[in-house]
């Protein structure tokens, strides 16, 4: 509990109305969207501006209070659990689109705003802002920016951290700085804008950034492929890469998501299917039209059952919305829904679903898993419950020997969705001893009293790792 002399100093900086301890914000504020994490944290503060920001660190600073930087709370990593109490700094006011830099074709934001926001507002000035994660109506661009979201474009396109310019950020030691701007290059010293994304509020507070944009594509045309099996799909996946096509979308759904799917959205998604990619091209349209035809063919060679083109945008958009609600659809199903983000070099992708598979069974313990399977991006969710400790531990078991085989395919413990606390015991398996030292060795420079965000990336023990033929290393 915070004491009245600290009260009295963060309600001096935004009043009243900006700053409260009850019992209802702590709880409300005490869990992401990531199951089997809470915490209460010791308050909840809204700043309006930079120096606001930099205020209320200077009093966390002094009393060593843990700020905890929250967008719209929905990581999946446990990323905004305020673990070790604390204040919770919330940016819904500081939610604005600032400028569109029609020369540099760059945006101007503001922390809070909505990532679907920026989208809409790109898309009015005749441009395009890429990332698009599936929680893109919800989240925030400074959640995007500290988890370095990806989305369904992230194949052609990239991920948040290529969309990112300059920020502005309040470090630990409440000083200001700005990096980037816009600008094409610039090797002026250390790249800070790269080391802050992706950073999960661990090092500053990031209070404006400048994001890219990029020309809107002329047209755009939407496909989706059936097959008997997963196997199939990934295989054409690898097959589509080497035939040196680079979709702007290549997303994979196998049988029991589609159902779900299917149940939640209701538009008559080939349900007997086994596994579905999610093809879309855009660009100039004679290369969409042979880019798709080609897609078309490569599936049917790997033993697609069909390929339905989508017929109008309104077809291709419910196409689209339905893989966007896949978690959603998916969640419906038990108390509790694990989604998980293994990513493997995409030529390992059909290796990878078996093992998921495989490791489901011997678990006994129900795997659906979707993903982006052009980034070799995959999302095995579990349908579980929380208060059965007996399958918990299954679960954690079937998901730790995902992890395994991911990193020993040259992939990585997570591939868009971060750290936090969750995953932190298995960073070590994906940067070995060494590397995480020298990241705590960052952490330690720039927020040497720990405030920002603490227990999040770094763990306190390395879970142990189990690996065939008995023993262990980690
Ligand atoms: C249904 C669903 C679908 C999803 N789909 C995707 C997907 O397709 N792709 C994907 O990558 N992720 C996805 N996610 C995960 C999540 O939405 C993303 O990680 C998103 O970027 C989080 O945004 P947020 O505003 O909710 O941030 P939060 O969850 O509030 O915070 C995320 C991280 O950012 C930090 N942070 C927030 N604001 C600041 C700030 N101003 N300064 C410094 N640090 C800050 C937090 O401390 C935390 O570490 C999905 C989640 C859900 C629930």
């Amino acid at each position: 509990m915070l004491d009245q002399t600290i009260k009295e100093q963060l309600t001096a900086i935004t009043g009243e109305e900006r700053f409260s301890d009850t019992h209802e914000q702590r709880v409300v504020y005490s869990y992401d969207a990531t199951p089997g994490f809470q915490s209460e944290p010791d308050g909840v503060i809204r700043p309006a501006s930079v120096q606001e920001v930099q205020q209320i660190i200077n009093v966390c600073r002094e009393h060593r209070i843990p700020v905890i930087p929250r967008g719209s709370g929905t990581n999946l990593c446990a990323g905004t659990v305020p673990s070790q109490g604390g204040i919770v700094m919330v940016f819904t006011h500081m939610n604005q689109i600032l400028e569109v830099d029609k020369e540099n074709l760059t945006m101007t934001v503001q922390p809070g705003v909505i990532t679907l926001d920026i989208t809409k507002r790109a898309e009015a000035e005749g441009l395009f802002y890429p990332p698009d994660p599936s929680s893109m109506k919800i989240s925030t661009i400074a959640g995007n920016i500290n988890e370095n979201s990806g989305g369904l474009r992230g194949l052609k396109y990239g991920v948040t951290k290529d969309y990112v310019l300059g920020l502005e950020a309040v470090l630990a030691n409440g000083e200001v700085i700005r990096t980037g701007g816009k600008l094409a290059k610039d090797t002026a010293g250390y790249d800070f804008t790269k080391l802050l994304t992706g950073a999960e509020g661990t090092l500053g507070i990031v209070t404006e950034a400048i994001l890219k944009l990029v020309p809107k594509p002329e047209t755009k045309q939407t496909a989706l492929a059936l097959f008997h099996n997963m196997e199939q799909a990934a295989e054409s996946v690898s097959a589509i890469i080497a035939d040196k096509i680079i979709p702007a979308t290549l997303e994979f759904v196998d049988q029991p998501t589609l159902q779900a799917v299917e149940d939640f959205a209701q538009i008559g998604l080939p349900v007997e299917a086994g596994a579905v990619l999610l093809m879309e091209q855009d660009g100039e349209p004679e290369v969409v039209q042979r880019h798709m035809e080609a897609m078309q063919q490569i599936c049917k060679e790997h033993g697609a059952i069909s390929v339905r083109l989508a017929q109008n945008e309104e077809e291709a958009a419910a196409l689209t919305e339905a893989r966007r609600s896949a978690l959603t659809a998916l969640a419906r199903r038990r108390p509790t829904t694990l989604l998980e983000d293994a990513t493997v070099p995409r030529s390992k992708l059909a290796e990878m679903v078996r093992f998921i598979e495989e490791t489901a069974a011997a678990y006994e313990v129900e795997i659906c898993t979707f993903g982006h399977a052009g980034d070799g991006n995959l999302h095995p969710t579990c349908m579980t419950d929380v208060r059965d400790h007996a399958e918990m531990e299954r679960v954690e078991e079937a998901f730790a020997a995902i992890f395994a085989k991911a990193v020993d395919l040259g992939g990585t413990i997570t591939g868009e969705h971060g750290v936090g606390e969750m995953k932190s015991p298995y960073l070590e398996w994906k940067l070995g001893h060494a590397g995480v030292e020298a990241m705590k060795a960052v952490k330690q420079a720039l927020d040497p009293d720990n405030i920002l965000n603490p227990g999040k990336i770094f763990a306190k023990d390395t879970k142990k790792r189990i690996v065939l033929g008995g023993g262990s290393r980690g």
